[in-house]
């Protein structure tokens, strides 16, 4: 068991502990002793045992007196008869807020429900957000838990290694502290995946002798090269942990033996332009690896982690990673956040430091996320992911995880500006909107007034803010769209019996009836309608007598007829009686085309989908939804269609086909073509036409291409 001499000695190594700050640890270390008396750990070790080892990982991490003082109690208010108000008027405000925190974030239920694990995340976020302290000494706390793990019941062992996986590695990463990640993530593996744990553990064991031999011929080399240069640096060699190796077979798919950069290099300088030339130095001995270098110093880590990575082809042709980093920037990858906090004794100087920075303080602001779900992805994604950096075209640099693309940048930059972003320019370049941005990139976002966002970027955008903002667009657009589907399913329904909604409604016939339905208004009864959580029928009900509910329908009148309804177009070309905003999409299993009798489906949220009035689909749903609707006459759009040529197999056929195509003047955006036996073969076309007709002529010409056996329309295809 840690004394208090060893972590006040620890305390003196980093910072100045005046006298009434030791008596001050003192009393928190006798009056936890005292409250913990008796109690024992699973280890079979004095419970005291805890508090200190935890309070030794404290000083380890390079935390300040308070959260040393902290340490010591953590455990008291929870574990024992202590109360809060009891740590506060012995040790003061600051101790009774760490510690109420510190226990919080442990009675955190775990459970295996989504919901209430996001619920539990989220309190922990909000926890260090006001003073990250609370999070560096839990993750003390977790880390000596981890390292007895052994002593609990394996339920409990796989549930507590899970979390700390997922959870606080993580943390600890996005905090910058690498001896506590690396860790955490070796205990957690050990119990999560104990098999692979001892096995890769058994091998490496075998291996050491060897890289340590290898360790110090690569560093007498590195060491004589910088002399040349007159470079001063340490050199250090160190494996990679065990998670680290496994995770890098696993993901390039590697044998043990086939790990070749389990060793990590670390030129260590005294000063930044001493960096750049050891690097040099190093190129200058041994190859490197193209696309391997990279320039953290320019470009810090979101951690604020600084270096400069490279690989080389070492020695014996293998490779070799090295990095280099100044003494300062090697404190900061080792300590993270603690090392930019300045002491004044006992004391950080400024109250500043406690506070989150960076990316994961917009973790507070994910106010709008409705669904656990979604906030727990978004909470792991951003934890774990890394990032890229792109320029805006005035050079401001924005900061994006992994894999985000240009619709990303559109939303770090406004709302507005990624729901209308319609193309992008990348160093120049017109590049698609699923693109992966690279660190480096000047992105242009070209935006467009009537654009939205499409569903289909939810497949591709990296991070949580763009995810967030579609999702809630959507969502609003949906409800938007269901509102004005009940209301006109509402209103056809009435009109079936000879009522008039509208009418109605002004006369304040309808209050009662929704009223006995709990709906607040109107509005909220059109969106029910329009989810089809209810039916309009129980609002008839209400009015009128459930005999004349009975009766088929009456036709539509002759009047109806004459006084057509306002039309107005919509996107897409097509009429709907009524609707001036209403969204259109073409169904993809009938894909119809102008020329064709066409009928639309009111779908739950989605706005209308337009069939042909054939199509087989419609026979299946509910003819309520089903609404008039017509080509708008002056729309010049185009509209997808596909075509399958079955013909001889002779050269030069498809280029004939094409060029048919092409004399019709219509635009193919792919054209494919595959024999079936010596003989045959099958293309296929997606073109593009104005309506039926067109289609017809084509299909017509290409008939007449010699060789061409049977040309067919298809539909059901994936472009529509
Ligand atoms: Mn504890």
């Amino acid at each position: 068991m840690i004394r208090l001499n060893d972590i006040v000695e620890k305390l003196n190594s980093y910072l100045h502990l005046p006298e009434n700050d030791r008596e001050y640890i003192k009393r928190a270390y006798v009056y936890s002793a005292k409250v913990h008396a008796g109690q024992k750990r699973s280890s079979g070790e004095p419970y005291l045992s805890h508090p200190l080892e935890v309070t030794g990982i404290i000083a380890d991490m390079k935390l300040d007196v308070s959260s040393v003082v902290t340490g010591l109690l953590h455990d008291t208010v929870e574990d024992t008869l202590t109360s809060l108000d009891e740590i506060e008027s012995l040790f003061g405000k600051e101790i009774s807020f760490l510690v109420d925190g510190v226990t919080k974030i442990s009675q955190l239920p775990y459970t295996s429900k989504i919901d209430e694990q996001a619920e539990s995340f989220r309190k922990l976020i909000l926890a260090t957000a006001k003073d990250i302290r609370v999070v560096l000494i839990k993750l003390a706390d977790r880390l000596h838990n981890m390292r007895t793990l052994e002593f609990l019941g394996d339920d409990r062992r796989k549930r507590i290694a899970k979390e700390t996986f997922e959870i606080y590695a993580p943390l600890a990463h996005r905090f910058g502290i690498y001896w506590v990640r690396t860790e955490l993530e070796d205990l957690s593996f050990r119990f999560l995946n104990n098999e692979e744990y001892e096995r890769l553990f058994k091998l490496i064991e075998s291996k050491k002798k060897e890289w340590v031999k290898y360790v110090d011929e690569v560093k007498g080399i590195i060491d004589k090269r910088l002399e040349e240069f007159g470079i001063k640096a340490e050199i250090t060699g160190r494996f990679k942990h065990i998670y680290g190796i496994y995770n890098k077979m696993k993901v390039q798919n590697l044998e043990f033996d086939k790990v070749f950069d389990v060793i990590a290099f670390r030129i260590i300088t005294s000063s930044l332009r001493d960096c750049y030339e050891a690097l040099g130095a190093v190129h200058s001995t041994w190859k490197p690896v193209p696309g391997r270098f990279k320039d953290f110093i320019a470009l810090p880590k979101v951690n604020s982690y600084q270096a400069l990575h490279t690989t080389v082809i070492g020695p014996y042709g293998e490779r070799m990673e090295i990095q280099i980093r100044t003494r300062r920037m090697h404190e900061i990858a080792e300590y993270g956040v603690a090392a930019h906090w300045k002491y004044k004794e006992g004391k950080i100087e400024s109250d500043e430091s406690y506070k989150v920075y960076g990316t994961l303080r917009q973790l507070l602001e994910w106010k709008d996320i409705k669904d656990p779900k979604e906030f727990l992805e978004a909470i792991k994604g951003e934890l774990i992911s890394d990032v890229v950096y792109a320029f805006t075209p005035k050079g401001d640099l924005k900061e994006l995880p992994i894999g985000a693309t240009p619709v990303d940048f559109a939303y770090t930059i406004h709302t507005e500006i990624g729901n209308k972003c319609t193309r992008a320019m990348v160093n120049g370049k017109l590049v698609p909107l699923d693109y992966k941005l690279r660190s480096g990139d000047t992105v242009e976002i070209i935006t467009t007034s009537d654009k939205y966002p499409n569903r289909d970027w939810l497949k591709f955008v990296a991070s949580t803010r763009a995810k967030n903002k579609i999702r809630s667009w959507l969502r609003s657009e949906e409800t938007k769209q269901s509102k004005l589907v009940g209301k006109s399913i509402s209103e056809r329904k009435f009109k079936q019996h000879g009522l008039d909604f509208q009418k109605m409604l002004k006369k304040r016939e309808l209050d009662k009836a929704l009223s006995e339905l709990k709906f607040k208004d109107v509005e909220e009864f059109f969106l029910a309608v329009g989810f089809g959580k209810v039916s309009v029928v129980d609002l008839l009900k209400r009015i009128v007598p459930e005999s004349e509910l009975e009766q088929p329908p009456e036709k539509e009148s002759r009047i109806d007829k004459i006084i057509k309804t306002i039309t107005r177009s919509t996107e897409g070309g097509v009429l709907v009686r009524g609707y001036d905003d209403v969204m259109i999409k073409f169904a993809r299993c009938c894909s119809p085309l102008p020329g064709e009798e066409i009928l639309g489906y009111i779908t739950r949220g989605r706005g209308i989908t337009i069939h042909k009035n054939d199509c087989p689909q419609l026979l299946d749903v509910d003819p309520l939804r089903r609404i008039e609707v017509e080509w708008d006459k002056s729309y010049k759009g185009f509209r997808p269609a596909k075509i399958l040529v079955t013909c001889t197999d002779r050269p030069g056929i498809l280029t004939n086909i094409t060029s048919s195509i092409s004399t019709s003047e219509i635009n193919i955006s792919k054209a494919e073509m595959h024999s079936t036996d010596v003989e045959s073969a099958i293309g296929t076309f997606d073109i593009v036409v104005s309506d039926l007709e067109q289609l017809e002529n084509v299909m017509k010409s290409i008939k007449k291409v010699e060789g061409v056996l049977s040309v067919e329309r298809v539909v059901g295809g994936d472009e529509i």
